[in-house]
């Protein structure tokens, strides 16, 4: 983070804004907006700005800016047209370790202004430490239209709850997914519809009844590990999350969308060591949702592809815990889009099977003859270890060594790999390349047309062949 963002309160401190011009009259503008007294130094200013000065009690010295201007002020800008005038501020700003924006001069500042989303006491700052105002105002200009004007409302309304709510619920974790449940449930439309007393009542129904909310359980597909993959249920679902259990392939940047106070849990496991049992897994979800907790279960890709969230589901639903299953990205479709491989095409695979090609004493029990037909796709997951076995059973079955095979590694990740070869050639390529889990293998004629048509990939940003 190359700032830290904080909201300040200027309610009637010292503010000093060097300069008179028009750029001193937008900050000036949002000075006044968040009360602060001003004091404007310049020898002419805008008359917009004295205006300005006049309706809220501001101040005027109408002279150039000298050194000792800065004594008694919380804050300062500078905003002349004059380079030398504007270092002079900021260096004495610096000398009495005070906050300071010297305008389109990001070097000389210790705090700039984010483009804002007013929707007081609701208010969205975006920032881009300089790098692009252009840009926050392009984020401004969406956020504008997904708050609507009665945000503000709501805010006021959800803020004159909070000691009501403090008041009748105890439990913290309770209180918080009481205070979400008005925040984005029916209630909040009723304020946003502008029924605030309507609103209100419904709020005192609620705490009179006094139940205790109930805890439940969220199994969330994670996709194959870029975050941009997640669907908008998985992010609302996981944002929900008092606690959080994971595994090894969810990947980072999803773990960071959760909430800062969620409590973080990995469960992963790696092959053959497994360091958390399934069934300790399962039962760790129905302790978590008894003590009223909101549980969210982060899986890899998809949760019901090679994912045991069948197990969990079955657990859940004998305890009587309330859960929801969010769909994800399963490591094929990932894989084979980012890789530019089509999993079926018209000309040349009319069917696609997901197979495991996880081994048990070193074995894979396949009906292998069923998978002889040309013009079916076969994608393994878990295959990396069962290589060989899966090659070698395949051709002895009937498929042709010729056949086309992709490896990918790491799919959607800044690392992924695609590594090609044939079922008679590819365990050769593997030594040679060594690739690492998490991989998956993709056999079938499809693999050839990445190569031959050349595909944008999203990891390397550019059309590769
Ligand atoms: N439920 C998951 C699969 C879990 S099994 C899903 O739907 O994707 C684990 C296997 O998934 C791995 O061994 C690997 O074969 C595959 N896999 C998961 N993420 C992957 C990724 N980012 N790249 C390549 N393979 C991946």
């Amino acid at each position: 983070m190359h700032a830290l963002p904080v909201f300040l309160r200027l309610e009637s401190r010292p503010v000093l804004l060097v300069g008179g011009g028009t750029v001193a009259l937008r900050k000036a503008r949002f000075l006044c907006r968040a009360r602060a007294r001003v004091t404007v130094v310049a020898p002419a200013i805008d008359p917009a700005l004295a205006t300005l000065l006049e309706q809220h009690g501001g101040e005027w010295l109408r002279r150039r800016y000298r050194r000792g201007d800065l004594a008694g002020r919380d804050l300062v800008i500078a905003a002349t047209a004059d380079e030398t005038v504007n270092a002079a501020v900021a260096d004495e700003a610096a000398a009495r370790r005070l906050p300071v924006n010297v305008v389109d001069t990001p070097a000389l500042c210790s705090f700039t202004f984010p483009a804002i989303v007013d929707r007081d006491p609701l208010l969205v700052a975006i920032g881009t430490g300089g790098a692009s105002p252009v840009l926050a105002r392009a984020v401004r200009r969406r956020l504008e239209t997904q708050l609507p004007a009665g945000f503000g409302r709501l805010a006021r309304f959800l803020g004159d709850c909070r000691d009501r709510v403090r008041a009748a619920v105890s439990d913290e974790s309770a209180r918080r997914r009481l205070l979400e449940q008005l925040a984005e449930g029916p209630i909040a439309e009723q304020v946003l519809a502008g029924d605030e007393a309507g609103a209100a009542a419904a709020v005192d129904a609620l705490l009179a009844r006094g139940e205790a909310p109930r805890g439940e359980v969220f199994l969330i597909g994670a996709g194959p590990g870029d975050p941009d993959l997640l669907t908008f249920r998985a992010l609302r679902l996981l944002q929900r999350g008092d606690v959080i259990l994971y595994d090894r392939l969810v990947g980072k940047g999803i773990l960071e969308l959760a909430r800062r106070d969620a409590e973080l849990l990995y469960v992963g496991k790696r092959r053959a060591e497994h360091t958390v049992p399934q069934d300790e897994i399962n039962r760790t979800l129905v302790e978590l949702a008894r003590q009223g907790k909101c549980v969210v279960r982060l899986k890899g890709g998809d949760p019901f592809v090679f994912g045991r969230g069948g197990e969990e589901m079955d657990e859940l639903a004998r305890a009587g815990i309330p859960f929801q299953i969010v769909p994800g990205i399963t490591a094929a479709n990932a894989a084979a889009c980012y890789a530019g491989i089509p999993l079926t095409h018209r000309d040349y695979a009319q069917s696609v099977r997901f197979v495991t090609g996880h081994t048990k004493d070193g074995e894979l029990r396949h009906r292998w003859e069923e998978f002889q037909s040309p013009t079916e796709t076969l994608v393994f997951y878990m295959g990396l270890v069962g290589l060989p076995i899966i090659c070698e059973q395949l051709v002895a079955h009937g498929r042709d060594p010729a056949t086309p095979v992709a490896l990918v590694e790491k799919a959607t990740s800044p690392e992924q790999r695609v590594i090609t070869g044939t079922l008679g050639t590819m365990m050769s390529v593997v030594e040679a390349e060594k690739p690492e889990p998490p991989t998956l293998i993709i056999v079938g004629d499809v693999v050839r047309l990445a190569a031959e048509l050349g595909w944008y990939s999203p990891v390397e940003g550019r059309v590769v062949r």
